[in-house]
């Protein structure tokens, strides 16, 4: 069974040996050995002033940031299931939340986000996913951390890369917190968390709140390639081995092969008449709204092979999700696109002529050379 969901993706073989060494205890110098490797690849994959490792799902990080860089009033962008948990931990954690909402396909728009600082001078923080991964959808978050900043640079600028880092090169000058996860584009098994920081953020941290999730604590720590609680050793150890596979052909081959997927991808679907869901779709998944979406679902698991997502909420049944994070064998994804046009067949939507897969090649060939 081929996984074609936007996360969790494959786990590469060579990734799965190198976890399965003996366990390492935590606090010795092998493993602050491999610690500080990580570390430095991962800060350069970021390419921000600092980062932290977290033993957690991507939500915790998510709530990391929540504590530690919004003091009074945060402002979160929800077009999608995770911008509104964006919302939802503001709550929880007992801070105020100003929210902009918008339909799982739309993008923020800046005129909003002017006017919500303009009517609101206690906002001191902003929340977005670059990709929202509910609807696919990419947010303008470089337009809009821009903007922000130039109308108030102590704003701090969350963003959710989860399902963008290692996507595509991420354009982080305006940008306070980039939160990455283990299960998405670092095809890693779930469990580790990331966050890269700017130093106006590690500022605004200060000594950090919460105990759990006290980002100065863990920066201080791992400053010393280590962890303030028991690290996930086995997974920092497939992160080294994930970011060796990445750099056999470099970060760019990586980069530059999953957007001819997506776009080769997207044309080949167009090409049999669906049609794609977010007026802005992001790279890491290619999204499309139909009303079969679960008996297409269904026939291309128990007849093709292929697992891909559906829907939430509003969208369950509604749409489908398949994924293009990490590295990806082409052959895969041209099955892929392939048996979806079978697919079709099957259902009697339209006679069976390998417009997709032929469109597919066209397309990504033409792209990568
Ligand atoms: C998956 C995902 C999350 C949540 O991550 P968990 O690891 O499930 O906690 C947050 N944001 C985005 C954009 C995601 O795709």
């Amino acid at each position: 069974m081929l996984l074609f969901t936007p996360g969790p993706t494959p786990v590469p073989e060579s990734v799965r040996q190198a976890m399965a060494t003996p366990t390492l205890h935590h606090r010795t110098p092998e493993f602050e050995a491999i610690f500080k490797e990580a570390r430095e690849r991962l800060m350069n994959l970021l390419g921000m002033d600092e980062c932290v490792m977290l033993a957690s799902s991507g939500t915790g990080a998510m709530q990391a940031c929540v504590l530690n860089l919004c003091k009074k009033r945060a402002l979160t962008i929800n077009a999608g299931k995770f911008g509104e948990r964006f919302g939802k931990i503001v709550t929880a954690m007992g801070k105020e939340l100003v929210e902009l909402k918008y339909e799982w396909n739309t993008p923020v728009a800046l005129d909003d986000v002017k006017r919500a600082l303009e009517e609101d001078s206690d906002i001191d923080s902003l929340f977005i996913q670059i990709s929202e991964s509910a609807g696919g959808l990419r947010h303008p978050v470089e337009e809009i951390a821009s903007y922000v900043k130039s109308i108030n640079p102590n704003i701090m600028i969350i963003a959710d890369g989860i399902t963008a880092v290692g996507v595509e090169k991420i354009d982080i000058s305006n940008i306070d917190a980039l939160v990455a996860g283990s299960q998405k584009a670092f095809m890693l098994p779930p469990g580790l968390a990331m966050i890269g920081l700017s130093a106006s953020a590690v500022e605004t941290i200060g000594e950090g709140t919460d105990y759990y999730f006290n980002l100065a604590s863990e920066i201080k720590k791992q400053r010393q390639n280590t962890t303030a609680y028991t690290a996930p050793t086995t997974l920092i150890i497939g992160l080294n081995a994930i970011f060796d596979e990445i750099d056999k052909e470099g970060i760019d081959v990586l980069y530059s092969k999953t957007e001819a997927r997506a776009k080769a991808t997207k044309s080949a679907l167009e090409a049999i008449g669906f049609s794609i869901y977010p007026k802005t779709p992001a790279l890491s998944m290619s999204t499309v709204f139909d009303e079969d979406a679960e008996p297409i679902r269904k026939l291309l698991k128990t007849k093709y092979g292929v697992n891909i997502a559906g829907g939430q909420d509003h969208l369950k049944g509604k749409i489908f999700r398949i994924n293009q994070m990490g590295l990806i064998p082409v052959y895969e994804s041209v099955w892929v696109v392939n048996a979806i046009e079978m697919v079709l067949s099957d259902l009697g939507r339209r006679v069976f002529d390998g417009t997709a897969s032929q469109i597919f090649n066209k397309i990504y060939f033409n792209e990568i050379n």
